[in-house]
């Protein structure tokens, strides 16, 4: 059975620690492969590697990096169905919603394109009596990145991309569930003109991880993955010194307002709810219908449920697929378990009709949920939707502004005042509005607030440029021999 590798110093290291997971294809519960968990030192290689990087690769220049990254780019773009496919055997997603991923993942490789114009400072000249100010933005050195399972190939690429171009050489931690799309991206990286070390990929757990948050030779670390790991992450590198970015964990909602269109609302909550079967941080895992047309709403999308085509990721046909691990099939299974003893009513039963293998549980739907439940107060990472009945947009708005999670929201109405109001009311990162997954694209930052974002600088976009460098401004006067004094005042600009 092969052993998944690190990437170190250009080339595919296989581990030596003798500590190995197992990675297994979800859709039928086999095991796939190994991967080599690696130890304190093989961490450390990554980073004296990426550490010896980095003077010659901020030294390169603009014109060069961005040439590499175009290349990049190029061999992404012709590669994606194979990094789908990668992606697909080892998470479960479906091959055509991996390929979405790989296309939004390139996004950020096509911003980071753009560098030159990205990094650019200011100049004020003649700020006094012969004196200009500029100020210039500069890499943090080596910097790392850790990733959750549900994005393999795109949370990596929000990070690396924008952290490389800006002259940064880069540390991955990929989850260990699906190492293998970053790897083949390293080698993607490598044919690029990538030199030698700017790029690194331990595969590993919580001692990889540790190790990051503890050495001194790197820089910031971004995370995205469960909240009460990201809290963690947070805590532990800003102790040790280190800029860091932790997201986290989601319960987004979406607030339907009598007067939406029903048809729409129940469409794009499909693909919302179930589509890579919940496991999305941006994933719509609540409804709060208005009274007036929740029972219409909830008919809407009970009757869509039964044409999900759910099954292997790789069978073309199939719209969902299974979940990650045995483990997380059976914690998703339990919410559903726990629903009606809390009073909640079960409309569509994921738990039924199930494919003798792999890590399934079908589309599921649960109306009259309300706060003080467990399938409401935990973010379950399943294929199951709650259904929230509230009186009308107040109600919709302080259920929304009291929930400890605030990455992504929508709302659905075609009433544009109150579409304006909510957007300025609600108390969340990223709000859709008849958008029911607001992703923002490249060129603005990603991020929640509250218990999905700890930090200050959302990823990717604009403040992923800012969270990978560090401003200098330069106060500088040319001495002209005709104007020298001597004045022991303070430096007076007038
Ligand atoms: P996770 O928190 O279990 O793992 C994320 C990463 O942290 C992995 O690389 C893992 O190896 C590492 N890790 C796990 N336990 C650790 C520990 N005790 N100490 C140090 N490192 C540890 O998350 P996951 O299950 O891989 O991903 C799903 C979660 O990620 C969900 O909660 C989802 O909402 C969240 N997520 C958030 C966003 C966002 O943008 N806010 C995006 C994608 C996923």
């Amino acid at each position: 059975m092969d052993t998944i590798a690190h990437w170190i110093n250009g080339a595919a290291v296989p581990s030596t620690s003798g500590n190995t997971s197992p990675v297994y294809n979800p859709a039928t519960g086999e095991q796939a492969s190994l991967v080599g968990l690696a130890s304190v030192a093989e961490v450390e290689a990554a980073v004296a590697a990426a550490k010896a990087a980095f003077p010659g690769w901020r030294s390169t220049s603009l014109t060069k990096r961005a040439e590499i990254m175009f290349r990049f780019r190029e061999l992404i773009d012709a590669n994606k169905l194979k990094i789908a496919t990668l992606v697909s055997n080892e998470h479960g997603k479906v091959v055509s919603d991996a390929m979405g991923e790989v296309s939004r993942g390139l996004e950020n490789v096509e911003y980071a394109c753009g560098i030159s114009e990205l990094i650019k400072g200011s100049y004020s000249e003649q700020a006094a009596t012969g004196v200009d100010v500029y100020s210039i933005r500069q890499p943090l050195g080596v910097v790392a990145g850790v990733t959750p399972f549900n994005f393999p190939a795109m949370v990596p690429m929000w990070m690396f991309s924008n952290a490389i171009a800006c002259g940064n050489t880069f540390i991955l931690k990929p989850s260990e569930k699906n190492p293998s799309a970053v790897m083949f991206i390293a080698e993607l990286f490598a044919q690029a003109g990538l030199p030698a070390g700017v790029f690194n990929v331990v595969q590993g757990d919580k001692l990889a991880v540790d190790t990051i948050l503890e050495h001194d030779d790197i820089a910031a670390v971004s995370f995205v993955g469960s909240t009460p790991i990201a809290r963690y992450i947070y805590e532990t590198g800003t102790k040790n010194g280190k800029r860091v970015q932790a997201l986290g964990g989601a319960k987004n909602h979406m607030l339907v307002l009598p007067d939406a269109d029903l048809d729409m609302a129940a469409d794009a909550l499909i693909g919302a709810a179930y589509g890579s079967a919940g496991e999305r941080c941006m994933a719509v895992s609540v409804v709060l219908a208005a009274d007036a047309i929740a029972d219409e709403l909830v008919a809407k999308i009970a009757d869509r449920i039964p044409g999900i085509k759910v099954g292997p990721g790789n069978e073309p046909d199939n719209e969902m697929g299974p979940l990650i691990t045995a483990e997380h099939r059976d914690k998703v299974k339990g919410y559903i378990d726990g629903a009606p003893a809390d009073g909640a009513t079960i409309v569509v039963d994921g738990r039924e009709n199930l494919p003798a293998d792999g890590y399934f549980v079908n589309p599921t739907l649960i109306d009259h949920v309300k706060p003080g439940m467990a399938c409401y107060d935990d973010e379950i990472f399943g294929p199951v939707l709650s259904v929230m009945r509230v009186s009308g947009y107040q109600e919709g708005l302080e259920t929304i502004n009291a929930n400890q999670f605030a990455n992504g929201v929508a709302i659905f109405t075609r009433d544009g005042g109150a579409a304006r109001k909510f957007q300025f009311d609600v108390q969340v990162g990223m709000v859709g509005i008849n958008v029911p997954i607001p992703v923002p694209v490249s060129y603005y930052s990603f991020g929640g607030w509250k218990a999905s974002l700890f930090g200050d600088t959302h990823m990717y976009g604009p403040e992923g440029i800012n969270f990978y460098t560090q401003g200098k401004v330069v106060t500088s006067r040319w001495p002209d021999p005709a104007q020298s004094t001597i004045d022991l005042g303070f430096p007076s600009d007038r």
